[in-house]
């Protein structure tokens, strides 16, 4: 018994939130500490999310989570001082600054004679777990899969929604909530059909279940088909766990599309198990023969990029999709990311960083692990020299452009055939376009200067 802090951070959810049913053996206050490094370090979109997301937290507590302000090392231990507070749980978190911060709070509260709880709440798979029988860490993701984690016990059961007694708050805090949105309005429509917190993940989870699960493994490749589940918010955000997920998927009949599924949830515990064993994974090759590539420093090229204004209406419709939507479909990514990094030799840590800032579901490990994996630098990349031509990429996967035409709606006075390389039409076709530019860089002359790069290497 006693009073009980549950510390919300990625985990902004209460059914299967183990470290908040620990919390609901006592009287529970619920806390969400804006610590200014963290907030600094935050991508705008990402902040945006959040505000939406504790609002809906706040209401399924009954307006009773509490806002802190400060950093988490002083303002922490002062509020558990102040209020009498016995017991402190949290979910763990498994990124460099957080397990420092993590760590060095447990010793201030143990210190101070108050008990502390961290538990899993956020992978089906502790990432220190999956090790090589000769006791190093994976760097290849199938037998990371098969013998780290489908070797090893199943992922623990979901918990229910504890039971809460809540400590009532003495005042209303929920201003602090506006220092995420932004100055400008540009978020209201990139939250359009987004429904952030935890009944929003669950629609979304069954929505899913109902629907593109069946045709899953074939159609995600396709960004115009919407045939993926659109969780990674909320699982970023903790709003769903992977847990829920991974046995609500068990419970149907099993197969291609169930494991194809799985698997993906998998990659995500592989970039958790990279992240942990390479802290530094968000700037650092992972291969460091790529230390010596000799990347361009191009403002222009990054910033025709961002704005989707390269001329090759695949890469520009994916990054107009982040821009508009806060969101880019998986293969999309793949092409933009291969774009800036082999046909522009901009370093994938620019391309991170945009993603950083622009995706509702930037995360420290998917993305950095990601961009590792495009650029041939991570483990288990996709080797350097295979560089995908765009062209062919969106002639295969988006056939009828129907894709590239929701967001580069300049080429919809071209016919069809002509959309995923305009610059290849008849001029007459041509002065259709409607001021849409000229590619940013020749793709084949782009690829041989890349390959060139590559081989320079060491
Ligand atoms: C350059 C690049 C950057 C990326 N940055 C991020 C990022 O910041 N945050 C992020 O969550 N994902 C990132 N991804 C991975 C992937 O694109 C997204 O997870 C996926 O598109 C999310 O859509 P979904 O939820 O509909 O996926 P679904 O296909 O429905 O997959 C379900 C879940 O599995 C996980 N998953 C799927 N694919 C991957 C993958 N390749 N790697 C790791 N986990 C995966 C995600 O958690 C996802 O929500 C990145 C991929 C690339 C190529």
């Amino acid at each position: 018994m006693g009073k009980h802090l549950h510390w919300f951070r990625k985990d902004l959810r209460l059914a299967d939130n183990p470290a908040l049913s620990r919390a609901a053996k006592g009287d529970v206050l619920p806390v969400y500490l804006f610590d200014p490094s963290e907030l600094a370090a935050m991508g705008a979109a990402s902040k945006v999310w959040l505000f939406h997301s504790l609002h809906a937290l706040n209401q399924s507590l009954d307006g009773q989570l509490r806002l802190l302000s400060g950093p988490s090392q002083t303002a922490l231990p002062e509020f558990v001082a102040q209020n009498e507070i016995t017991t402190v749980t949290w979910t763990r978190r498994y990124d460099p600054a957080g397990i420092e911060m993590d760590q060095a709070l447990k010793a201030t509260l143990q210190g101070n004679g108050v008990e502390v709880h961290s538990l899993n709440g956020s992978l089906l798979w502790e990432p220190w777990d999956a090790k090589k029988p000769d006791g190093t860490p994976y760097r290849v993701f199938t037998p990371f899969y098969k013998r780290g984690c489908q070797a090893a016990a199943p992922p623990r059961a979901p918990l229910p929604a504890p039971k809460l007694d809540l400590v009532k708050k003495p005042h209303d805090d929920l201003a602090l909530l506006d220092q995420l949105l932004p100055d400008r309005d540009w978020h209201v429509d990139m939250m359009d059909g987004w429904n952030p917190g935890e009944a929003g993940a669950r629609i979304a989870l069954e929505a899913f279940i109902d629907g593109p699960l069946d045709g899953y493994k074939s159609d995600r490749d396709v960004p115009a088909a919407n045939a993926t589940s659109r969780l990674s918010p909320h699982l970023h955000f903790g709003e769903i766990s992977p847990n829920q997920i991974w046995h609500a998927i068990a419970k149907q009949p099993t197969t291609h599309d169930t494991a194809h599924f799985k698997s993906e949830l998998a990659w995500r515990e592989f970039s958790y198990h990279l992240l942990y064993r390479h802290p530094d994974l968000d700037h650092k090759n992972l291969n460091d023969k790529f230390d010596a590539f000799p990347w361009r420093d191009d403002d222009a090229a990054l910033q025709r990029w961002q704005r989707g204004q390269t001329g090759i209406p695949i890469v520009d419709a994916g990054m107009r999709e982040l821009w508009q939507t806060g969101y880019m479909h998986n293969r999309v990514r793949m092409i933009v990311a291969s774009f800036l990094i082999k046909n522009l030799l901009i370093h994938w840590r620019e391309g991170l960083a945009w993603f950083h800032d622009t995706l509702v579901d930037a995360d420290p490990a998917n993305n950095a692990a990601s961009w590792q994996w495009v650029a041939g630098s991570g483990a288990d990349a996709a080797p350097y020299f295979r560089i995908f031509n765009p062209v062919t990429q969106a002639r295969k996967f988006d056939a009828e452009a129907t894709y590239i035409t929701t967001y580069v709606p300049e080429l919809a006075a071209l016919p069809v055939k002509h959309r995923h390389a305009p610059w290849e039409a008849p001029a007459e076709i041509r002065k259709a376009l409607q001021g849409y530019p000229e590619p940013l860089v020749d793709l084949k002359d782009s690829r041989a200067r890349a390959l060139a790069a590559f081989s320079s290497l060491p």
